[in-house]
């Protein structure tokens, strides 16, 4: 989706992480899976942040598992020189005519919006909305749930209600998918990624946890709801606003309906199956088939509503 070039972005929803010099410590077993499959499983969980339940033992959905390591995240900061360069990088967006050109400013943008709009929905559903920062980094980066790093891809941590997306992760997701897909592309990570938020809010993020993986498991159902709680934003994402009251986003269009259905197709666990290991397992998805992900998009999208977002209790998922 496109913004408004005039509408002003506000970077102090976001912040920059601690670069990854060291390259030490990057979280162990959070990363399951090796050979090519794990590679190519690894471009999933960096676009839709998720699923490096793999060998980490009840690890849940982006990265919510962990939890040994506290750090003091107050303490994050331009450590490094990528940290650095990305905190010049933040302070450089101010406008929806940056959040066009530059994607690192469109995440901001992104999450300008996504925060509005569920600030003013929760309350519909009895909720309030509490804001969460996202952390841009270079590299590496400490987190609640451990050390980030690039390799994972965009997750979000309910240890300190962080999103984290590695800087330098547009632009492989661009230069790859073609510039076309990319905005709604990374639009929908951003939103992907609050869906979970909203989720802890709702207090049921929790439950991918006990059951990691499977064609009908807790961790698929809570995936394919960060997908719903993606496509209720897109629906109103027109509507949201700035700090100053304008508004942040053009309406959406049916092109960029059909590049987030083609990015929420190319994510799906049977594509990913199929290409890296030549068949479908369903007994180890853990983010749903790419029809199930197209689906619950666009149930959000179409309905708008939190309620029909309740692939918990859905007999059918798809
Ligand atoms: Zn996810």
């Amino acid at each position: 989706m496109t913004f408004n070039d005039n509408a002003n972005l506000d970077t102090s929803q976001v912040e920059s992480g601690g670069s990854g010099g060291g390259g030490g410590g990057i979280s162990p077993g959070g990363i399951g899976v090796g050979g090519i499959g794990g590679l190519i499983i690894m471009i999933l969980m960096v676009l839709f942040g998720g699923g490096l339940t793999g060998g980490s033992g009840g690890g849940t959905t982006d990265q919510s598992g962990g939890g040994g390591l506290t750090q003091d995240t107050s303490q994050i900061g331009a450590a490094g020189t990528g940290g650095d360069a990305v905190s010049q990088q933040i302070a450089s967006c101010k406008t929806g005519a940056d959040a066009n050109r530059d994607d690192t400013c469109r995440v901001i943008g992104t999450v300008n919006s996504v925060q509005n709009f569920w600030n003013g929905a929760l309350p519909k559903y009895g909720q309030s909305y509490t804001p969460a920062k996202t952390v841009l980094y270079s590299g590496s980066t400490p987190t609640a749930c451990g050390t980030g790093s690039a390799q994972m891809g965009p997750f979000y941590c309910p240890l300190d209600k962080k999103v984290y997306i590695d800087a330098s992760f547009f632009q492989e997701l661009s230069s790859k998918y073609g510039a076309d897909d990319g905005a709604l592309a990374q639009e929908y990570v951003v939103a992907h990624e609050y869906g979970h938020h909203v989720q802890d809010i709702f207090g049921v993020l929790g439950r991918a946890q006990q059951d990691p993986q499977g064609a009908e498991s807790a961790s698929v159902r809570t995936e394919l709801q960060a997908d719903c709680y993606a496509g209720i934003w897109v629906k109103y994402a027109s509507q949201t606003k700035d700090s100053e009251g304008n508004t942040l986003l053009k309406p959406v269009t049916e092109e960029d309906i059909k590049s987030a259905l083609s990015a929420a197709s190319a994510v799906g666990d049977d594509r990913i199956q199929q290409k890296s290991q030549g068949r479908v397992t369903p007994e180890s998805w853990t983010h749903g088939s790419s029809a199930q992900r197209q689906k619950w998009f666009l149930t959000g999208y179409q309905t708008g509503d939190v309620n029909s977002c309740d692939t918990f209790n859905a007999q059918d998922l798809g």
